[in-house]
């Protein structure tokens, strides 16, 4: 029975990608997991060298791209959901069309789907990277995935490895409960702590006894160098420390991985703080597997973002780069970005509600547009929810004059092309489907590639 229903699923798999439906990337697994239940436990057995899980709510995506690079630089053949298909049908689909020489699995899974994912796949190492509210649920949802985090940590098997990010307080916590977690963060991230906690901050107070945490320095949103002085819980010792950063805007950033071994110098072409964290996560990682560490180094400096992510595409002489932007850390992280860029800016912002996307929109009141508004000068938005973002911005005290709301991709980069002159930048902070969307346009315009002939 397992063998007819991996049969069904890798002819849905074969044919997907010719039928255009989102490139095969789940319904294959869906159609195994319904025709048998147990298909992904088994699934997970045929590799050799086990798999690698990564969740977060942010970065989850880069990460298994930089290990999966790193792994495959060191000729271990892997297979990983780069579409970044990660529900449990995803990563089914992914293990479902492996190749025979696949001997381990590096696959990023969404934060509620892992503790189901875990107990089947019994991966050999897990990595918790961060959690930050998400705009599918402001109530609640954070609270859950970290209580349900929890008891995963405490049923993993013992040979599991947990790889935790330690500047988040939540994760640190549970890591810390038990003996072996391996601990990464920002030793010493002085020059980019901020002043106060952005108003998205997540998690300011004490995991173990609510008081409010005090910081030696804050990174993104809610992470950094934490302890709390009531019950005197802090952020654990790390055993991979990121030091000496410099952050060149979008052409990437420079930085420093303090470890056992030494000092590693890095330099990698993935802008922003938040992929320092993505490639600190993937070194640590690499080196546990025991990856020569002078070729995790090598590795990580050619590495180039996932589709959409951050994402830089030529057209009609200008280029358009697309950053992904799909909560409030995640915008606030590409704001810092844009920060570091020469003024003035073309900024355009897209927002979709599809399930995909949230229901609820009103997370972009608690974005930080505010701060890089003084260094634009045009101002689109567009997607279906345009104009609360022209509601936004409006608030945000840019001037309604200059807001150019577009009613569909092909008009907003028209006027985009129109209102700007030849080799400007042109920033895109989409939501995921209106990523998509946008993505499509540019498929149809020839400038760039579908998605799932993202080669790597
Ligand atoms: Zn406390």
């Amino acid at each position: 029975m397992y063998f007819v229903a991996r049969l069904i699923g890798k002819t849905i798999a074969f044919l997907s990608p010719l039928l255009r439906r989102g490139g095969g990337t789940s319904a294959p697994g869906v159609a195994l997991l319904r025709l048998h239940p147990k298909a992904f436990s088994k699934l997970s057995d045929s590799l050799d060298r086990g798999s690698v899980l990564i969740s977060a709510t942010n970065g989850k995506t880069t990460t298994t791209r930089f290990l999966s690079d790193i792994l495959a630089n060191a000729g271990v053949a892997c297979v990983s959901n780069t579409s970044g298909a990660n529900l449990k049908s995803g990563v089914a689909t992914a293990l479902l069309t492996k190749e025979q020489h696949h001997e381990m699995g590096v696959l990023e899974v969404d934060e509620a789907a892992l503790p189901e994912i875990v107990e089947e796949n019994r991966p050999r190492m897990l990595i918790l990277m961060n959690l930050f509210r998400d705009q599918l649920d402001r109530y609640g949802e954070l609270e859950s995935i970290a209580k349900r985090w929890r008891e995963m940590v405490l049923a993993l098997h013992p040979n599991t490895k947990l790889l935790v990010n330690a500047d988040d307080p939540v994760l640190a916590t549970i890591g810390l409960q038990r003996p072996g977690t391996i601990f990464f963060g920002l030793g010493d991230a002085s020059s980019y702590s901020r002043d106060k906690l952005q108003h998205a901050s997540d998690s300011s107070n004490c995991p173990q006894c609510s008081a409010p945490l005090s910081y030696e320095h804050l990174t993104l949103s809610h992470m950094g160098d934490w302890r709390c002085e009531s019950c005197s819980l802090a952020r654990p010792q790390l055993d991979f420390a990121v030091s000496r950063i410099r952050l060149d805007g979008l052409n990437g950033s420079d930085f420093t991985i303090n470890s056992e071994s030494g000092l590693h110098e890095i330099s990698s072409k993935m802008p922003g703080l938040h992929n320092v964290y993505n490639a600190l996560a993937a070194f640590s990682a690499a080196s546990d597997l025991g990856i020569d560490q002078e070729g995790i180094v090598s590795s990580i400096s050619k590495t180039v973002a996932a589709f959409g992510r951050t994402e830089k595409i030529s057209i009609n002489d200008r280029e358009l780069h697309i950053l992904l932007a799909k909560n409030p850390a995640g915008a606030n992280a590409n704001i810092d970005t844009l920060l570091l860029q020469p003024g003035p800016l073309h900024l355009c912002v897209l927002l979709n509600d599809r399930i995909a996307d949230g229901r609820d929109v009103s997370w972009i009141w608690d974005v930080d547009y505010e701060r890089v508004l003084n260094k634009v000068e045009t101002l689109h938005v567009g997607g279906e929810r345009s104009y609360d973002l022209a509601l936004r911005f409006l608030y945000g005290g840019f001037d309604k004059e200059k807001i150019e709301v577009a009613d569909s991709i092909p008009k907003l980069l028209d006027s985009l092309i129109s209102s700007t002159s030849e080799n400007s930048k042109l920033f895109v902070l989409p939501s995921y489907t209106a990523m998509l969307d946008l993505r499509d346009e540019l498929v149809k315009r020839n400038v760039t590639h579908a998605f799932w002939k993202d080669g790597k």
